[in-house]
Formats: C-alpha cells, structure tokens, sequence
C-alpha cells in the first residue's frame, strides 16, 4: 500500500500539461488562475488621504500635547473635491473621509473630539493627539511596482476588488482546465428515472461534478456508463478526445464487473494503487489516450474523499495553480473514535468552539458508503496510519471543511 503523501508525490512528479493563456475582463476572474505576476502600477492609497471625518491641522509637537488648543477654520476638502489653498500653523481645514490631505496638514482630529465655535470659525481640540494621525500615507498599502498576486494564484472575490483598486481591468489566466467526468456501474439509475428494487441512484455524479465546477474546472459530463466493456472504451474515447483530464468513480476495484480496469489496462498507462487511507484504498491513476485519468473508487464518502485529498492537488497542479496545503487545526476529541492501526483515516467530524476551546465529535455512522456523514461534517478528523483509537480526551488533528466566503 502506498501512503498519502507517496501517492501525491507520485502524481505531481509526473503530471504536465501544455496550458494556454487568455485576457479576460476582471468581471469574470473570480475562480480563474493567473497566468503572469500582477505587478502595482500604482502607490496603494495613490495620495495621502484621511482616515476619518475631522478637522485637518498644521501643529508643531507642543500644540498636540497641550489640550484645547484652538484653531481658525479656513476651508473644507471632501473625497472628490481637495482643498485649494494653502493652511499655516494655527489654522484648520475640515476634512472628510477619503479626501486628499493637503501637503502641509501633518495629523487629522476626528469631529468628536473638537467643538467648533460657528460664529468665529474657530474650532477647539478637546483631546490630546498626535502628530500623523489618521492620514493614510501613499504607498502604505502596496507600492508601485510591488508584486499583489503570483502566477499561479487563484482569483477569490475579495483580490478581484483589490485588481479594481489598482485599476486593472483585464487579467492574463490560464484557459480553465477541462474534466470529463462519468460514473459507471449497472446498479445505477439517473434520479428522476424509474429505478428497479435492486438499483441506486447515481448520486457520485452529482457530488463530483459540483466539487470540479467549485474548484474552477470545465467539466464536461458524458453521464452514466454501464459496465460494458465496448460502452466503457467508447466513453474514455470520447472523453480523452475532448478533455485535459477524466475523473470516473467505480470500477477500479478487483471485482468481476470492474470492467473500467479491465478497459484502462488495454487502453492507457494506468497504476492501480491501493492507498493506505480510509474512505479511500482504491485509487487509479495515469495517462488514457493522452488525457490525465483519475480513477476514484465508488463508494460514495471515497470517492469525495479521494477526490478532496488525492484528485485535487493533482488537478490544480494541470490547471496551474499554486498548490495550497490544508489548514490543519489541533481538536479535543469530544467522545471516543473507533480507528484501527494501518490506513490514515478522515473521519467525518463535527468541530464546536467553545471559550477558546475546539472540541470535535463523530458525524455519525462512518460506513464509506454513507454521504450523510459528509453532509452532517463541518470537519475532517485525520488520524494516522498506526494510530488506534482516540479516547475522549485525546488531541487530534482536524481540517475545516468551510465554504469559501471570501
Ligand atoms: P465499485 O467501486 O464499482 O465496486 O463500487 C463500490 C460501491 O459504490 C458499490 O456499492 C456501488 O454500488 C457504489 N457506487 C459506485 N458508483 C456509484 C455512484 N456513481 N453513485 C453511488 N454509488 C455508487
Ligand atoms: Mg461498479
């Protein structure tokens, strides 16, 4: 059996691909990979501006130490509209939020901490304050020429309105990578189709599908394959033709029907691994047709699983993506977890902070065919190869599963 970390080696050791690169508008970057370092062209904020609406002063140290201290107010600058004129020593201008801080004004007084007099102008600072405060410096943030984004980064929301605040509107990335994707198996119906007593509905489809579609790929569904040898062969023909990549769930395994092995063993350079991981074991993997194939195995919690941990990294790696190892967290285990020595589990957990503390619990019934103990899961509990069960108590290790927000 091979470990985890061996078979990732494996994979990304060996897998390639010729990718090609496109312009495309910021609207539409969320989820693609950057095809060049994003270089600033601008200073981040681009003028020194302020941080609050206040008064904007001329002091020298003394007047900042030295309580209602008084001030002639002489103009206004709002975001948008600077200020004019020139400000000496003693004098004030009101100054908004965003708006340009003229050259000379050396610290901004929020409005709740001066009074003004509206007869005179004159406007008082009621608190002590120091000399710089709330001016958001040029540069402070980025500087021109700062590298913001690696090739090979992958576009998330929030970086798409940091792209805006420097004013770039197209973005060089890499063509999505496409993944065909098929299940097969004679159990299997389409849902919404009638099903006999003793079939399933195809539901590794559904998931699979959703997971490469949320990971940025083009997939390319060619459906639902019985195990027939012909039928098989057709679909990885079709699917090597159009396709960077295929993932198929079931048939890999060692049993009669595994026709999907039998079909690859003709037709690719394909390793079927058994990993020491659990959901998980069966797991094949190599080229088809000139087309990367992942074989995941068909229980349903493995082949999320393999796909999560295994598939992936390989996949993101094709697609020209940094890779991004997961955050791993240390939990008390709540109750205790049944494991035994020999494969590195995920069991399905659920992870509850409370006062500072992270405890996790099963999600329930681990069977591999289960999916509902992914549903219930906000967290994978990792345990090692040779680690035996875990008492309540007992620290593990734990990675968050958690949509992305941000
Ligand atoms: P296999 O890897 O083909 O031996 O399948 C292992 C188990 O996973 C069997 O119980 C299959 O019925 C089940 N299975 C295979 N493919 C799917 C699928 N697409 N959806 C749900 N269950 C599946
Ligand atoms: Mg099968």
């Amino acid at each position: 059996m091979l470990s985890i970390s061996e078979a990732l080696q494996h994979m990304l050791g060996q897998l390639s691909l010729r990718m090609t690169d496109e312009q495309i508008p910021l609207s539409a970057a969320v989820d693609r990979i950057l095809a060049a370092d994003v270089i600033s062209e601008l200073d981040i904020p681009a003028y020194n501006n302020s941080a609050m609406d206040g008064y904007g002063l001329v002091v020298n140290e003394v007047e900042t130490k030295t309580r209602l201290h008084t001030f002639e107010v002489i103009g206004e600058a709002l975001a948008g509209h600077p200020f004019q004129g020139k400000i000496k020593r003693g004098q004030a201008i009101r100054i908004m939020t965003g708006a340009a801080v003229p050259e000379e004004v050396n610290a901004v007084v929020p409005i709740e901490d001066t009074s003004l007099d509206s007869h005179t102008r004159e406007m008082t600072v009621l608190n002590s304050f120091k000399i710089g405060q709330h001016i958001r410096r040029r540069g402070e943030e980025l500087s021109q020429g700062a590298r913001v984004f690696a090739r090979g980064h992958q576009i998330r929301p929030v970086d798409v309105g940091l792209l805006a605040s420097l004013g770039i509107a197209t973005l060089n990335v890499y063509k999505p990578l496409t993944v065909a994707l098929f299940s097969t198996g004679d159990e299997l119906v389409q849902p919404g189709q009638p099903r006999r007593s003793d079939q399933i509905f195809d539901s590794n489809r559904f998931v699979l599908h959703a997971m490469l579609e949320r990971a940025g790929f083009n997939v390319l569904n060619l459906g639902l394959i019985p195990d027939n040898e012909m039928e098989i062969a057709d679909a990885f023909v079709a699917a090597a033709s159009r396709a960077d990549a295929i993932v198929c769930s079931g048939g890999v395994s060692v049993g009669d029907a595994d026709y999907t092995k039998q079909v690859i063993e003709k037709m690719g350079n394909v390793g079927f691994w058994k990993v020491a991981m659990k959901p998980g074991k069966p797991f094949a993997f190599g080229q088809v047709n000139g087309s990367w194939f992942f074989g995941l195995p068909g229980n349903p919690v493995s082949a999320t699983v393999t796909l999560q941990q295994l598939a992936l990294p390989a996949l993101y790696k094709l697609a020209g993506k940094l890779s991004t190892p997961p955050l791993l967290i240390h939990a008390v285990a709540g109750e205790p977890l049944k494991k035994r020595p020999g494969r590195a589990d995920f069991q399905r957990g659920v992870l509850k902070t409370k006062d500072g503390i992270n405890q996790v619990f099963s999600a329930g019934p681990q069977g591999s065919g289960m999916l509902s103990s992914i549903c219930h899961a906000n967290c994978l509990i990792r345990l090692s190869n040779e680690q035996g069960s875990v008492q309540p108590g007992e620290k593990v290790t734990v990675e968050i599963l958690q949509a992305p927000y941000f």
